[in-house]
């Protein structure tokens, strides 16, 4: 057996199959490139979901991190370090807001948004006790945990975890006349992703995120948005929802605010509102550690230039082009998305999406599947036109095979 197959053979035997990963066993990367067990390099396309914005190994975050690693890795909540408060204040710079509640992984901070409008519902809105709703949209994905698979409108991610958490109300993405009906007293928040990542880098029709925030101003009602794979540089923007001069009154956060190095989320929001927290009533033993915090402020400074954004915004637009010029052709039914990052709905005839997955891998580039036959290219932010363009060539020989 080769090394592959026998890395591949024994992950089988001793994980859990929660996952479908690709045939490929990866054992270093720098930049945009992945090499694999026995030397193959490939092209990353997918950047693990955003998390890799920055490239792997980037320089910065790598030095920040081992700077940090040397001095304090983790001290709990229990009490300050020297990171801490640079990490909140830059943050909330950066979000334009007053407050941020660090914890770790994405599901993780949806569940605090959650429980802060909630919290906010009864504490400032008045909402009677147990009352509360929160409405989302269908086909979202901000999660795996009980509570967040409870509001998914996805079989695969929902079905044999009940008893479901109450409270949810489910509208069509995008349909501001539901949302409107949908509302009530006890609405206390509308948490959407401004752009849906899983369900296919679906964009909103036009309007439809300054509907949401003109409708929830109206109403007393908390606009949350999940940037979690959408912000901090993907679609051009420091967040998507400034495509459409929207902001929200939270911004919930993850994948690339760690760099790539370390899971790092958070909710960053006003100080009314994250100002419902009194001590014990939320937390996280590893949320906003050290380490952490100097990744993220690394990660906050390099945002703050711009540079990254930009770079996203020109490299997405030649991405659309290219995209673009691909759906004429009857391989492609369809081409969505903003900055560098597209859902593209490849002809059923050609196969599925993960068979377009294998074929592109058999060509030296990794991307992965959503649903049917979509694939998502959302390469990192530092990868070069030419390797951009050598990705699009492999894809254009898989599509015309
Ligand atoms: C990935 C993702 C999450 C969940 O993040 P985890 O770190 O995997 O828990 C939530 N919301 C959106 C929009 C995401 O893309």
């Amino acid at each position: 057996m080769s090394a592959t197959e026998t890395a591949i053979a024994s992950a089988e035997a001793h994980s859990a199959h929660n996952y479908h990963p690709l045939p490929v066993v990866v054992a270093s990367a720098e930049g945009a490139w992945m090499t694999d067990v026995e030397g193959r390099r490939y092209l990353d396309l997918l950047a693990g979901y955003s998390a890799l914005n920055f490239g792997h190994g980037n320089r910065r975050l790598i030095d920040a991190a081992k700077a940090q690693l040397e001095r304090v890795t983790l001290t709990s909540r229990a009490f300050h370090h020297d990171r801490f408060a640079d990490f909140c204040t830059r943050l909330a710079e950066l979000c334009s807001m007053e407050m941020v509640l660090p914890m770790n992984t994405g599901a993780e901070a949806v569940e605090t948004a959650v429980k802060t409008a909630r919290k906010w519902g009864y504490r400032v809105k008045g909402v009677p006790d147990g009352m509360a709703k929160i409405i989302v949209a269908s086909d979202n994905f901000h999660g795996r945990t009980t509570t967040i698979i409870s509001f998914s409108t996805d079989p695969e991610a929902r079905a044999d975890y009940g008893p479901y958490t109450p409270g949810f109300e489910i509208v069509p993405y995008g349909d501001l006349t539901a949302l409107r009906e949908a509302m009530t007293e006890n609405t206390v928040a509308v948490l959407i992703e401004p752009i849906q990542g899983e369900a296919g880098v679906l964009v909103p029709p036009a309007g439809y995120l300054p509907g949401v925030r003109e409708l929830t101003r109206e109403r007393n009602v908390l606009f949350i948005a999940d940037e979690i794979q959408s912000g901090l540089g993907r679609t051009g923007k420091t967040f998507a929802c400034e495509h459409e001069g929207v902001v929200p009154d939270m911004y919930v956060l993850g994948k690339a605010l760690g760099g790539g190095v370390v899971p790092v989320s958070a909710v960053v929001s006003s100080a009314d509102i994250l100002g419902v927290f009194k001590p014990g009533e939320h937390g996280s033993t590893f949320g906003g550690n050290p380490l952490a915090c100097a990744v993220a402020l690394e990660v906050i400074a390099m945002l703050r230039t711009g540079e990254y954004q930009e770079r996203a915004a020109e490299l997405g637009d030649h991405l659309h082009r290219e995209l673009g010029l691909l759906a004429g052709g009857g391989a492609v039914e369809a081409v969505r998305g903003r900055g560098l990052w597209a859902g593209v709905d490849i002809a059923p005839a050609l196969g599925t999406g993960r068979e377009i997955s294998e074929r592109l891998m058999e060509e030296r580039v990794l991307v992965k599947d959503t649903h049917g036959s979509t694939i998502r290219i959302a390469p990192p932010l530092v990868i070069s036109k030419e390797d951009l363009d050598w990705g699009l060539d492999r894809l254009r020989t898989v599509l015309s095979a």
